[in-house]
């Protein structure tokens, strides 16, 4: 039976978490010699783009988990955020962000645009687009996860110099948009049966969907989207990668 709880105690919780997010210390995870490993290892294994590696060589993972897991933090690993919910590992971050940046650099931006991510989860994505874009707006339907990622990228801000703070908003993804649009790159950390019609009505011009979705037997695939204008028209360009395993793109908020 899952418990109701109000907004306080929704906040209250929040802040406890937030609070045992501290690394613990004496383990070294500050230094930045454990990040590099992390971005080597991802660099041997190939096809990433230097820019993302470069911002998550920058990005101090370990302080987006429970301090009990951040040992664990720079191994390719999948991570509980509470609430029944995964950070994604590091080398399928880095694969969506790089797929980003491909859609982008067939523009010649140089960066991510406006991007829209749902799905803030734990916010490491979120601080790591805000290093690659121009600005950052990202959606979660959990309010204490949201709660918990607003405090982490705040105490992160001036460490990491970003040009604005991802702006984040607790409310279902596919529902109405109230963040505003078009987002030049759109990336879902969660999937769902269809691509919700709403993201493709926010999709530039021009612009790149990242998310996974389910193919029936099949399980998920990483779907790509393109919003091509051809002749005056709109077209939605849709290609299918690998397999991929992400939490269930859920309805509503808690
Ligand atoms: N990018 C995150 C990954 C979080 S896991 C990180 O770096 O931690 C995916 C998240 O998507 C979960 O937190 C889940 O609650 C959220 N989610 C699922 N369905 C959603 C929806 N309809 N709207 C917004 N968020 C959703």
């Amino acid at each position: 039976m899952s418990r109701v709880l109000r907004p306080q105690r929704l906040l209250d919780q929040a802040v406890a978490d937030a609070a045992r997010l501290v690394a613990p210390s004496g383990i070294g995870l500050d230094s930045p010699g454990v990040r590099a490993r992390m971005v080597s290892r991802l660099r041997r294994g190939g096809g990433f783009d230097e820019v993302v590696l470069s911002a998550m060589d920058r990005v101090p993972r370990h302080r987006f988990v429970d301090s009990a897991l951040a040992p664990q933090a720079y191994e390719d690993t999948a991570l509980p955020i509470g609430h029944g919910q995964t950070i994604s590992k590091p080398s399928v971050v880095a694969r969506m962000l790089s797929l980003l940046r491909q859609g982008q650099q067939a523009r010649h931006l140089g960066h991510l645009g406006r991007v829209l991510e749902i799905g803030t989860g734990c916010g490491y994505q979120a601080a790591l687009l805000a290093c690659l874009a121009t600005d950052v707006t990202s959606v979660e339907r959990i309010q204490a996860l949201h709660e918990g990622a607003k405090l982490k990228l705040q105490s992160l801000r001036s460490e990491l110099s970003w040009r604005r703070s991802p702006v984040l908003w607790h409310a279902d993804g596919q529902g109405v948009p109230v963040w505003g649009g078009p987002f030049d790159s759109i990336v879902s950390a969660a999937g769902g049966e269809e691509i919700p019609q709403a993201w493709l009505q926010l999709l530039a011009p021009g612009g790149r969907l990242v998310a996974p979705t389910q193919h029936g037997g099949s399980g998920q695939l990483l779907t790509i989207v393109d919003h091509e204008v051809i002749a005056g028209r709109s077209e939605w360009r849709r290609t299918t990668q690998e397999g991929v395993l992400f939490v269930p793109l859920k309805s509503g908020v808690i």
